[in-house]
């Protein structure tokens, strides 16, 4: 028993006025029967009928249901309103399309917790349907869907039916079908029905509620005793309503006719009368409210699933990339650029103090300075159990290039031949450390020679006495002991040759360098063979150097009669503002010459004759040995910079007056010594023993040392390199986090909006808006964990990849050798960070679209 008091809907519109769209109405409906309700189109029917069905609540009056107020009930109350009494029949049959006909109806009977298997094959058959239980609503035509939809009704056993032309999208005959099975409900049930085909409600209607423009037109009820058909009484001819006569009929009409009995004819009316209301008891029946089972849940998930695969497939791929490729970048960020990331089996190390990192610019710009005192105790109290040995600049030159080539700072370039063109220093140290790091006997083994010969004298390895035998300078090991004469200058004393293992161990490389004449082919050798870069490694640690076991080896070598100034490597020139550092160029380096005094260059103290290379870089000039003026510029200064406590500071200055501009550069005899003394420098630390390693290079890193070991040299420059490097990923890494956030978001809105007609239908049926939630939150939280589980699989892989190619890439733009370093590696706690984020973030994209499904109205939905 449905009453309805002075109902009124009014659509309010922030655009234009609003509309009214029910006026006052008031109608009272019987428990069974069927109820068409008709009117022009926008008069008011299917706004009367969602309101009675709930979906939408009300302006004013009331709707009572079997003594239930549903005129504005809660949203939970109408759920149950919805699935314990009443089944909508849509015009578009509104159909679960991913499930099949027996589901469709069986997830009907789920929300009211009633499946009934039996009950499913019996509404079937009621329609006509029986046998079809697996098809898809697909397969189906217009008419078949519409009795899937009406057997879903029938199966609920829902007291009202309420059908907004349901046979608007079907044919003559289909419609007829769908109506008489309708009528055949409506004797248990009541069925409302809204249609235009007037047809229709004269031969179907128990009830014609005419709406126009909101209000009750007119309310008609069907005569109990009516019957429509053709019959002749007597004197009266009576014609039924709506339809033709037959032959039999017209004969039987034309016989009465002439035989003038006739007095009347009557025409039947459509046999209805205005109704008259009759106010019944209220009944009190409660809409019961039963949980659904999760079963039907499950169905709906499914559903949700099949509907979007693609997007889901795409969502999951698209995140577990971002969230990858966040992972590398963070890492990368990550990264703390000290010597803990690099790794050594090396058992000493060689730091060399200079201007800038080997390696770094060109290969000719470091300029390298002395080791003072006070840096080698800073280097002490780090680790106090390790040996530290220098090794000054007091060098063997084996072929004409040794003197320009012993400024480069980079190793590299001393071996881009097998041998050497000139040793990279002598190390003072005791015969101990020698016996015990380069022999597996534990002594040192002398090939010819006295290790002690001259307090000034070095030892060399048959690695260089070897080169220099290459170079042909010497005929034999025995011819190189004594003095070492080198383009007529005295430049060492050798006390012996001693023996290594470098023949065993690297012999077999000789033929590799065989025509490498560029620096490019001898960086593609060095970066390709491992042992190449393990041979240079050695030999800038063993046997490229010479060796003295006397600890005033500086001192006495500085008395001896030997070679001086062979170089002004750290040697600037000053005048006025310009300046000019003698590293830059190749030519014209500051020698004091023998040959120079036997051209009789006459040259005294405080004078000095520049190289045109020089001076025309000092002062911008193209002049040349024969055509120059110093009429403007003829004044400079030198200067000799040092590092004294980690500032740099200049330890030797001297204006000299220029007096010939020539092809060399050429001072004074006696300002030469007094310069080269200043220039005399440990310039190298070997580091042997240490258990802080890293703690010395970093402390070395600090004050302006680095390392000239492969690894850890390759490894500084990597360092420095991922630094600048970090701003950038750091942009990116907001872009990814924004796109990832919004993407996901917009992935949860658009699973509901691609779910928007199911929601409807579900909660049509009376589905309560928080198992849809729950399907929806389910849904959205295990793609997330997909995502979470995949990327926790995937992401230490990639990382793994990325952090090779990284390294690599590094080692190759860089020019770098060896190197065992992680740059990207898997920081938990980043990890953990981020599947937090993800997880929020899903979470959110689960919360959103449900805030934005409670806001809307059922009606809201299907409409849409
Ligand atoms: P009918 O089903 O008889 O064609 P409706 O009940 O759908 O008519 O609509 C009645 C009136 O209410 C119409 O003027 C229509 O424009 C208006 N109307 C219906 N639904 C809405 C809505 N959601 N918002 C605003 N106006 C609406
Ligand atoms: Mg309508």
């Amino acid at each position: 028993m449905i009453k309805i008091k002075n109902l009124t809907k009014i659509y309010k519109s922030k655009k234009s006025t609003d509309c009214v769209a029910l006026d006052n109405i008031n109608i009272n409906l019987p428990d069974t029967g069927m109820v068409f309700v008709i009117g022009k189109s926008g008069s008011g029917k299917s706004t009367l009928l969602n309101l009675i069905g709930g979906l939408d609540t009300i302006t004013s009056g009331s709707i009572n249901i079997d003594g239930n107020e549903v005129g504005n009930m809660k949203s939970k109350d109408f759920d149950a309103y919805r699935s314990s009494y009443l089944t909508f029949v849509f015009q578009d049959y509104r159909l679960l399309e991913n499930l099949s006909v027996y589901q469709n109806i069986e997830v009907g009977l789920d929300i009211n917790n009633s499946v009934d298997h039996d009950v499913i094959k019996k509404s079937l058959k009621k329609v006509g349907l029986e046998g079809y239980e697996k098809r898809y609503p697909y397969e189906l035509s217009g008419g078949q869907q519409q009795r899937v939809a009406i057997a879903r009704a029938l199966a609920r056993d829902s007291k009202l039916i309420l059908a907004d032309e349901p046979t608007g999208n079907l044919d003559f005959n289909t419609s007829r079908q769908i109506l008489a099975i309708l009528k055949e409900v409506s004797k248990e049930k009541l069925v409302i029905i809204v249609s235009h085909n007037l047809m229709d409600t004269d031969i179907y209607a128990d009830r014609i509620i005419e709406l126009y423009d909101g209000k009750i037109l007119s309310d008609k009820v069907k005569r109990g005793n009516y019957y429509n058909s053709f019959k002749i009484e007597e004197d009266k001819i009576i014609l039924p309503h709506y339809y033709d006569l037959n032959n039999v009929q017209k004969d039987k009409m034309l016989e009465a006719i002439k035989s003038n009995n006739v007095k009347e004819v009557i025409q039947n009316d459509n046999g209805f009368s205005d109704y008259e209301y009759i106010d019944e008891q209220d009944k009190n029946i409660e809409f019961a409210s039963k949980k659904a089972k999760n079963r039907s849940l499950f169905k709906i998930f499914k559903m949700f699933l099949k509907k979007r695969i693609h997007n889901r497939l795409i969502m999951i791929v698209f995140s577990i990339l971002l969230f990858t490729v966040l992972s590398v970048l963070q890492s990368f960020i990550m990264y703390e650029p000290t010597m803990n990331n690099v790794e050594t089996d090396d058992k000493f190390y060689v730091l060399q103090k200079c201007d800038s990192m080997p390696l770094e610019d060109t290969l000719r710009s470091g300029k390298i300075y002395s080791i003072d005192d006070k840096e080698l105790d800073g280097f002490k109290n780090i680790d106090s159990n390790a040996k530290f040995y220098k090794v000054n600049n007091y060098h063997i030159p084996v072929t004409r290039n040794a003197q320009a080539l012993h400024m480069l700072t980079s190793p590299l370039y001393y071996y881009m031949n097998y041998y050497t063109v000139s040793t990279i220093g002598t190390l003072v140290c005791d015969e101990e450390f020698v016996a015990d790091n380069f022999f597996d006997s534990g002594k040192v083994e002398v090939i010819c020679g006295d290790l002690y010969d001259k307090p000034y004298g070095v030892v060399i390895t048959d690695y260089v006495a070897d080169s220099i035998l290459n170079y042909k300078k010497y005929g034999s090991y025995e011819d190189l002991l004594g003095y070492y004469i080198h383009s007529n200058h005295k430049y060492a004393y050798i006390n012996a040759i001693i023996k290594t293992d470098y023949k065993e161990k690297y012999g077999q490389l000789t033929t590799l360098f065989d025509g490498i004449e560029e620096e490019e082919s001898f960086y593609k050798l060095y970066n390709e063979n491992k042992l190449v870069q393990d041979f240079v490694d050695d030999c800038d640690k063993k046997y490229n150097i010479g060796y003295s076991f006397n600890p005033n080896f500086k001192e006495e070598a500085l008395k001896a009669d030997l070679y001086k100034g062979t170089y002004l490597g750290n040697a600037e020139f000053v005048s006025g503002e310009y300046k000019f550092n003698s590293l830059d160029t190749y030519s014209g380096i500051a020698v004091y010459d023998e040959n120079a005094m036997n051209k009789k260059v006459e040259v005294e103290r405080g004078q000095i004759i520049m190289s045109y290379t020089f001076y025309n870089k000092l002062f911008g000039t193209m002049y040349s040995s024969t055509n120059y003026d110093l009429s403007v510029n003829n004044t400079v200064t030198l200067k000799l910079n040092n590092y004294i406590d980690g500032k740099k500071v200049t330890v030797y200055s001297k204006e000299f007056e220029i007096i010939k501009i020539d092809g060399y550069t050429y001072f004074d005899s006696e300002d030469y010594y007094e310069i080269d003394s200043h220039q005399k420098a440990d310039y190298l630390l070997y580091v042997q023993n240490t258990d802080k390693a890293k703690d010395i290079i970093n402390y070395g890193n600090n004050h302006s040392f680095y390392l000239k070991t492969s690894d850890f040299e390759s490894g500084l420059v990597i360092n420095k390199m991922t630094s600048t490097f970090n701003v950038l990923f750091t942009a990116i890494l907001v872009c990814i986090y924004g796109v990832f956030g919004m993407y996901i978001i917009i992935y949860g809105i658009n699973t509901v909006k691609a779910n928007k007609e199911e929601i409807g239908i579900y909660k049509a049926l009376g589905g309560k808006f928080g198992n849809i939630a729950k399907v929806l939150f389910i849904d959205v939280m295990l793609t997330g964990l997909t995502i979470s589980v995949l990327s926790l699989i995937f992401t230490p892989f990639i990382i793994r990849v990325c952090d090779g190619i990284i390294v690599d890439s590094f080692k190759n733009v860089l020019k770098l050798g060896a190197v065992n370093i992680e740059i990207i590696k898997i920081y938990p706690k980043i990890l953990a960070l981020n599947y937090s984020l993800l997880n929020l973030l899903i979470l959110i994209s689960a919360i959103v679209p449900t805030i934005l499904l409670i806001r809307l109205k059922p009606i809201e939905i299907i409409k849409n």
